[in-house]
C-alpha cells in the first residue's frame, strides 16, 4: 500500500540538532540573539562610565537572554520562556527609563512590538498595558503634560496596530493551516494532516492514554471506476468519508491519506475498542449504498499506537495488517498483536 512518510521535511530542522523546532521557539531565540548585540554595547559603554546602576541593567538582560536561548534551545519549551522573557525586557526598560531619564524611552518602541512576536496578541497587549502605566507612573514628574500625552498616544498607537496586525496574522495562519491539511474532495484531513497528529501523538505526554490506527481501502476500486467512470469513484469517495464521519466518535480523526485509502486515528481506543470499531465501520460499509448496483467494501488494518514505537511503525504495522486483510479475501478487517512490527 502507499503510505505516507512520517517526519517530514522541515525548514526548521536545521537549526534544531535533528530535533523538529516550532517557529516559535527559532523567533524566540532568534528575538533574544538580535538583543544581545542591541545591549551589550550600551552595558560595556555604561561600565566604562561607570554608571554601575545601569551597566548592571543592560548586563542581566544580556546574561538573561542567553540563558534562555540556552533553555529554548535545549528543552524546547519556549511558553513560559516568551512570557518571561516579555516581563524580564519590560522591567528592564522601565528601569533604564527610570534611571536614566526619558532619552531612553525610545527603547519602548521596539520591545513592545516584540512581545507580538513571542505572546498571543491578548497576552502582549496586557502586559504592556502594564508596563505604559508604569512609565506614565516614572516620567509623571519628569514631563510636561503634552510631551506625555505624546508618550502615551504614540505607544498607544504603536501597541495598537502591532496588536490589529498580530491578530489578522493569527487568523490568516489558522484559516491556512486549516486549507494545507484539508481533503479537498471529501473535506476530512490529508495525509499532511495525518503525519502532523501521528508526530503529535508520538509526543504525547499521557501515558494512560491509549490510542489506534486503522489503515482503510476500498476493494477493487479500480473496477468502480472502469464500469462507472472517475466521476462516480469520487462521489463513493465523498460517501465513504460520510460514513465514516456518521461511524466515529467526534475525537476520532479522519483522513484519507491516498487516492482511495483512508485513516482513522482513534484516541482513547485501546486495541479492542479499535477493532470493534474497524468491524462496525467494515459491516456498515458492506450494508450501505455507496453505490447504486453494485457492492462496495473495504478491508481495514489495525494497530495500538503504543509509544515504544515511531509513527512510521504505527503505519508499517497497519498497512502489513491492511494487506493480510487484503490477501484473506477482502472486506476483512486484521488487528495487529501488540507486540509484532
Ligand atoms: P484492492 O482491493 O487490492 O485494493 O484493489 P483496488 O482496485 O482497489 O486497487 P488499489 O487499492 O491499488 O486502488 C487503486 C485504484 O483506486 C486506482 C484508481 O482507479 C482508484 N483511485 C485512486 N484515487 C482515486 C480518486 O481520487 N478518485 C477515483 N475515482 N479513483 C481513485
Ligand atoms: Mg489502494
Ligand atoms: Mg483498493
Amino acid at each position: 500500500m502507499n503510505r505516507p512518510e512520517v517526519a517530514s521535511s522541515d525548514r526548521w530542522r536545521w537549526l534544531s540538532g535533528g530535533r523538529q523546532r516550532r517557529q516559535e521557539e527559532v523567533i524566540l531565540m532568534l528575538l533574544c540573539a538580535l538583543s544581545i548585540p542591541s545591549i551589550l554595547p550600551f552595558g560595556v559603554y555604561r561600565m566604562l562610565q561607570g554608571s554601575w546602576a545601569s551597566a548592571f541593567v543592560d548586563m542581566a538582560l544580556v546574561i538573561g537572554m542567553l540563558v534562555v536561548i540556552v533553555h529554548v534551545w535545549r528543552t524546547g519549551r519556549y511558553h513560559a520562556a516568551s512570557l518571561l522573557v516579555t516581563i524580564f525586557y519590560s522591567t528592564g526598560m522601565l528601569v533604564t527609563v527610570y534611571l536614566r531619564g526619558v532619552a531612553l524611552v525610545y527603547w519602548v518602541y521596539p520591545t513592545m512590538i516584540a512581545a507580538y512576536f513571542v505572546l498571543r496578541p491578548a497576552m502582549a497587549l496586557t502586559i504592556n498595558s502594564a508596563a505604559l502605566a508604569g512609565l506614565v507612573g516614572i516620567l509623571v514628574t519628569r514631563l510636561e503634560v503634552v510631551n506625555l500625552m505624546t508618550v502615551v498616544v504614540t505607544i498607544g498607537l504603536v501597541n495598537l496596530f502591532a496588536y490589529i496586525f498580530a491578530y489578522r496574522t493569527g487568523l490568516q495562519n489558522k484559516e491556512l493551516h486549516t486549507a494545507v491539511e484539508l481533503d479537498f474532495l471529501t473535506g476530512i484531513g490529508n495525509r499532511r494532516a495525518l503525519e502532523r497528529k501521528l508526530a503529535d501523538h508520538a509526543q504525547e505526554r499521557r501515558p494512560h492514554l491509549e490510542s489506534s490506527l486503522l489503515l482503510l481501502d476500498l476493494d477493487h476500486f479500480k473496477d468502480v471506476n472502469d464500469q462507472y467512470g472517475h466521476a462516480a469513484g469520487d462521489k463513493v469517495l465523498i460517501r465513504l468519508a460520510e460514513l465514516m464521519r456518521r461511524h466515529t466518535r467526534s475525537s476520532d480523526r479522519l483522513f484519507r491519506y491516498g487516492g482511495e485509502e483512508f485513516a482513522i486515528l482513534a484516541s482513547g481506543a485501546g486495541l479492542s475498542a479499535a477493532a470493534r470499531l474497524a468491524e462496525g465501520l467494515r459491516a456498515a460499509v458492506a450494508a450501505s449504498t455507496l453505490l447504486e448496483g453494485h457492492p462496495i467494501t473495504i478491508s481495514i488494518g489495525v494497530t495500538h499506537m503504543d509509544k515504544e514505537r515511531t509513527p512510521a511503525d504505527w503505519l508499517a504495522q497497519a498497512d502489513k495488517m491492511l494487506y493480510a486483510a487484503k490477501q484473506g479475501g477482502r472486506n476483512a478487517v486484521r488487528v495487529a498483536e501488540q507486540e509484532t512490527v
